[in-house]
């Protein structure tokens, strides 16, 4: 056991918040595996430029809305190949549309990746850092999960869904020396933003008291920070990331 490498998974880490998850965390000296759904390419390229900057990372093709994937990931590529760290819950969709209008499938699309799919991921990792008695899991949250936000119920719902799971499951593991908190991004300039129109990003932008939208390393800061030895005292908690706007 002694010589397998101390990893922390990183999902969705092909784009965005995530390829500065990956990033940042490989350069703190983790070994990365993270995951994407379809963008194989931009995968390959967050891979290489990570591995450029020295870092050892490996990118993996699993949906984890597809839970079964997940449990047999984990013991495929996971389990006796590595001494699990960490895990950050980071894989994240949207579907917006007004409450009257919303369909079925674009409520349980949302909620079947952003809480079914963390669940999953959290459910495995729990297993194998249990058995270490140690263990950093890190849930990323939205500052809507906590104020809620018109046309985005399913979403809300859904991170609002990951504070409770954070809460709880930093409750039932910290016996067993994991920590298991949750971070809060307000507006980051990702493509996940880029999709607004112009007129909601200019509401957006005049309701944050720093005056801009954050940066994706800046979210990467305060996950690395709570995967840290200096953080192992903070569990349960939601760090907003948010330039002081609480919606
Ligand atoms: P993004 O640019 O849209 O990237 C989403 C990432 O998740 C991609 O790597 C994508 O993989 C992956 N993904 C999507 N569905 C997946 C699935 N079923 N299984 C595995 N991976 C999947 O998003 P982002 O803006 O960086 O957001 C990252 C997280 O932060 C999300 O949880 C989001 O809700 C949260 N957040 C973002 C903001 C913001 O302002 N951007 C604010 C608050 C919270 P592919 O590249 O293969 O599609």
């Amino acid at each position: 056991m002694t010589d397998l490498l101390e990893t922390a998974i990183v999902t969705g880490g092909s784009r965005g918040i995530g390829q500065a998850l990956v990033k940042r965390l490989a350069a703190d000296g983790w070994q990365v595996y993270f995951t994407y759904v379809s963008n194989a390419d931009k995968a390959e390229q967050v891979r290489s430029e990570a591995e450029e900057q020295g870092g050892r990372v490996r990118a993996f093709q699993l949906d984890v809305s597809r839970t079964d994937d997940v449990a047999a990931w984990f013991k495929e590529e996971i389990k006796g190949a590595v001494n699990l760290g960490a895990l950050v819950n980071n894989a994240g969709v949207t579907r917006d549309g007004l409450l009257l209008r919303m369909k079925d499938r674009d409520w349980n699309d949302v909620l079947q990746v952003n809480l079914n799919g963390a669940f999953a991921c959290l459910r495995e990792a729990s297993k194998l850092m249990v058995r270490r008695r140690q263990g950093r899991i890190i849930n990323i949250s939205s500052v809507v999960g906590q104020s809620g936000n018109p046309g985005q119920t399913n979403y809300c719902a859904s991170k609002a869904g990951l504070v409770g799971l954070t809460k709880s499951a930093a409750a039932e593991l910290a016996s067993r020396g994991i920590t298991v908190n949750a971070v809060a991004p307000g507006f980051i300039a990702t493509e996940m933003t880029e999709e607004l129109d112009g007129q909601t990003r200019e509401a957006y932008l005049s309701r944050i008291p720093l005056g801009r939208f954050g940066e994706a390393w800046e979210v990467a800061a305060a996950v690395s920070w709570l995967a840290s030895e200096e953080a192992g005292f903070i569990t349960g908690h939601v760090l907003s990331v948010n330039g002081g706007m609480y919606m």
